[in-house]
């Protein structure tokens, strides 16, 4: 894993997108880019697409086109997405397709349409009342729907079969993640974080049946680690489930001394909690995955359980000694919730940090000092009680 872990880690930094690119070239298929959160990548899949993850620019362009299209105070991820378009990263992709996470999402969504007529933008609109019965059955309209816009682009329907076979080949991939995301939780020591979310980043950019032996490999080469544990503190991280933080700065939280234990990276694309089931419509298996066994994220608003208790629970599971909120600069959904979770942290007792990032950010340093006091401070209190 440790030779090709730097490849995997060029291909996710590099909006040449080579491996879509790659794909492309050897299949003749059609690329659907797909905005986070919550994508519903199976639909694209079955209809013989590459659905890849818009996880905007990084800190590797320059914004400046997409400035004059939104207000200041808009998250990076919006404007740098647009960027990609205008410098003419996008071009790979033959389509798009966002969902109704946020209002800057929502509006990207019509930026883009205007701004490219050439690339068609799909809104998959997500049912906003989780209580109600019919939520399930509402979103499998609304995925059959998007499957027939997208069929224009793909130029052929959608078959149930085909949406089936693209549930288990996501499936397969999701297994895998939870496995090794298992591990990390047993052994943070034997696969750091940054090694975890490469993989689960490059997972965005490849053909899921592709991605699977690359797992595969990488659970099996981290299960044979000796690496001894280090003295650090045990970190559950919220907050980066739409804009993702630099790569940098997650490696700079474990120098600082934590042991990430859990996070909420790129959490849409594993967002089912088990295997969908498919002996039936698998239209409605997808939509019921979603209404009642999805990861509960902040642009997810269902009242039936309160985030906060979900945070504090995965703190538990994971024998976690703190909390860090990591939340994207200009995130609403992420924001307010931060406001329940402190509230929810401190009731129980359990340590917490906030901090905030761009995805553009280039200096660490100042997070760094910040964490690392955070990890010293609770090192010693620890020492000081035994
Ligand atoms: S980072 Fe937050 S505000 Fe921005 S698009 Fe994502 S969910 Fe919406």
């Amino acid at each position: 894993m440790t030779m090709t872990f730097e490849t995997y880690r060029d291909v996710i930094e590099d909006r040449e997108y080579p491996t879509v690119r790659e794909w492309r070239d050897r299949t003749g298929g059609k690329v659907i880019g797909c905005f986070p959160v919550y994508a519903p990548v199976e639909v694209p899949y079955a209809l013989g697409m590459l659905p890849i993850g818009l996880f905007g620019g990084g800190n590797r362009i320059e914004i400046a086109n997409a400035d004059s299209r939104f207000q200041s105070f808009i998250c990076s991820i919006v404007k740098s997405t647009l960027e990609l378009g205008f410098i003419g990263k996008l071009d790979v992709l033959d389509g798009l397709m966002f969902h109704s996470i946020c209002d800057p999402a929502r509006n990207l969504a019509s930026v883009m349409g205007r701004n490219f007529p050439q690339r068609p933008a799909v809104f998959v609109h997500l049912p906003q009342n989780f209580q109600s019965p019919q939520a399930p059955q509402y979103m499998a309209g609304e995925l059959r729907r998007v499957a027939q816009e997208l069929s224009a682009i793909a130029g052929r329907p959608v078959r149930d079969a085909d949406l089936a076979a693209a549930i288990a080949a996501y499936d397969r991939v999701r297994e895998l993640q939870r496995q090794l995301y298992a591990l990390r939780s047993s052994s943070p020591e034997r696969i750091s974080t940054s090694e975890l979310y490469t993989l689960s980043r490059l997972a965005t950019l490849m053909d899921p049946k592709e991605v699977a032996p690359i797992f595969e490999a990488a659970l099996a080469g981290a299960i044979k680690r000796t690496e001894r544990p280090k003295d650090r503190i045990r970190v559950v991280l919220a907050g980066s489930f739409c804009e993702q933080p630099p790569l940098e700065l997650i490696e700079s939280l474990e120098q600082a001394g934590c042991y990430i234990v859990d996070d909420d990276f790129l959490l849409g694309w594993r967002s089912q909690r088990h295997p969908v089931k498919t002996d039936g419509d698998p239209f409605l298996a997808l939509a019921e995955a979603y209404v009642n066994d999805s990861h509960h994220l902040s642009p997810k608003h269902d009242l039936r359980k309160p985030r906060a208790q979900g945070l504090i629970e995965t703190a538990r599971a994971n024998r976690a000694d703190a909390v860090i909120f990591l939340g994207a600069k200009f995130c609403e959904p992420g924001l307010f919730d931060y406001a329940l979770y402190r509230k929810a942290l401190e009731a129980s007792s359990i340590p917490h940090l906030m901090l905030e990032f761009e995805e553009k950010m280039w200096l660490y340093d100042r997070i760094r000092s910040e964490v690392e006091t955070f990890v010293e401070s609770m090192l010693f209190a620890e020492a000081k009680a035994s």
